[in-house]
């Protein structure tokens, strides 16, 4: 496992013709966090503005806000 310490991670949807999908804000926690807990670097999305180079910390922390963003809206 250590060869993924400060490594990057690239990550990118295809859709059913193999074409990349543009990301939308970063919300999978399961995936922020377990990138953090082995160490990876950076986390890398493919968005509408183009290619975004993350932090991991800095990852981790908008995909739980988002999460908090969805359950404040659940809540209202
Ligand atoms: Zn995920």
């Amino acid at each position: 496992m250590d060869d993924v310490i400060d490594s990057r991670l690239y990550f990118i949807r295809i859709d059913e013709m193999d074409k990349p999908v543009r990301a939308g804000k970063p919300y999978c926690t399961i995936c922020s966090k377990l990138a953090l807990d082995v160490g990876v670097k950076e986390f890398v999305l493919l968005h509408e503005q183009g290619v975004c180079v993350y932090d991991t910390k800095e990852y981790n922390g908008i995909s739980f806000s988002f999460r908090t963003e969805i359950f404040k809206y659940a809540f209202l």
